[in-house]
């Protein structure tokens, strides 16, 4: 990265003698003038309205000094150095120079610009005016951005940043919780908590994740068991759990066949996605848990924290979980150790 200063950050002295040779070019210049603290999409529009009303466009930025004799001590938010640097960036501005008064009026007197433009909150009734016309320049008022300014984003981050993240445990069933059966578990009786797979769910349930767990039950649309099957192995797999101390807050499934191509069997993330939209998990903080390298995929793909209960990756996924374990209460000890 460069990290010389942007060759459009002028001095004062600089900027008066470019402006003078581009005018003797019979260039327009344009003069804009802004703190343009926290840069946004509005900003961005009045700075392109403003280019296009000649054919250079000078920015006269407020220094953090300027900004805090009209705005308080506590703004600007983003130093003058660093606002100056990210205009620079922009396409739309050709040239920044930064003064420290409350208003322009200085600059625009020495480098008398051809248009100077203004937003319509003061309009035409700016203190500016009077230099600009004088010097044979004329006024030009941007339109209005509706609905975007820096004080409604700052009120935006506000209000949010101190609600409490909903993060959650995502848990494969089978192989995880329980024992994987050959050909399925259909049936109750089928259905073996994996060992010590009960006591790490209690200790999990302390914490405050949301226990959520995500399987594919592709059995279903094989015609193995009904729907209803499936039902009545997780009410009395809940009880079991709830009678243990367990808490499992939803579980999702997928019935369908791999051939069907739906979004919810994993490795695709539907059923993450959903939960999403029921509990307003942020993924980002969350866990899953699982065995087969389907979950792994998932858990990567969706951008969650991934614990794969036994055997290595195959090389050709090329994809690897956060953790191997040997059993779930490895993996919660995992959680639990790794919390903020
Ligand atoms: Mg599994
Ligand atoms: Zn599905």
């Amino acid at each position: 990265m460069n990290k010389k200063k942007s060759v459009k950050i002028k001095s004062k002295k600089q900027i008066i003698q470019i402006v003078e040779k581009l005018k003797k070019q019979g260039k327009k210049i344009v003069a804009y003038n802004g703190s343009f603290d926290i840069l946004h999409a509005g900003h961005i529009q009045s700075l392109k309205e403003a280019r296009n009303q000649g054919d250079f466009l000078v920015l006269l930025l407020n220094s953090d000094k300027s900004v805090r004799s009209y705005k308080g001590p506590n703004k600007p938010i983003v130093s003058q150095t660093e606002r100056a640097e990210i205009l620079s960036a922009l396409e739309c501005v050709d040239y920044i120079t930064i003064f420290d008064q409350i208003n322009p009026k200085n600059i625009l007197k020495k480098i008398k610009p051809n248009i100077y433009c203004n937003g319509p909150d003061w309009g035409k009734n700016c203190v500016e005016r009077n230099v600009v016309e004088k010097n044979g320049g004329r006024m030009h008022i941007l339109k209005w951005q509706t609905g975007l300014s820096t004080s409604k984003l700052i009120k935006k981050i506000l209000e949010t940043w101190h609600k409490p993240e909903i993060k959650a445990v995502f848990l494969d069933r089978d192989g995880t919780i329980n024992i994987n059966q050959p050909g399925c578990v259909r049936k109750i009786s089928q259905f073996k908590f994996a060992s010590g797979a009960v006591s790490a769910l209690k200790r999990l349930s302390k914490t405050d994740y949301k226990i959520i767990i995500v399987t594919n039950q592709a059995g279903i649309d094989r015609g193995y068991f009904k729907k209803r099957d499936l039902e009545k192995i997780h009410q009395w797999m809940l009880k079991k759990l709830k009678k243990a101390g367990v808490r499992i807050d939803k579980i999702y499934y997928c019935p369908h066949r791999p051939e069907e191509n739906c979004s919810c069997r994993k490795p695709k993330i539907g059923m993450f996605l959903r939960a999403v939209a029921d509990f307003d998990i942020n993924l980002r903080r969350s866990w899953f848990i699982g065995d087969d390298n389907k979950d792994v995929i998932a858990g990567r793909e969706a951008n969650i924290k991934t614990i794969k209960i036994g055997k290595r990756m195959p090389k050709e996924i090329k994809l690897e979980p956060n953790y191997y374990v040997k059993n779930l209460l490895q993996a919660i000890k995992i959680i639990k150790r790794n919390e903020t």
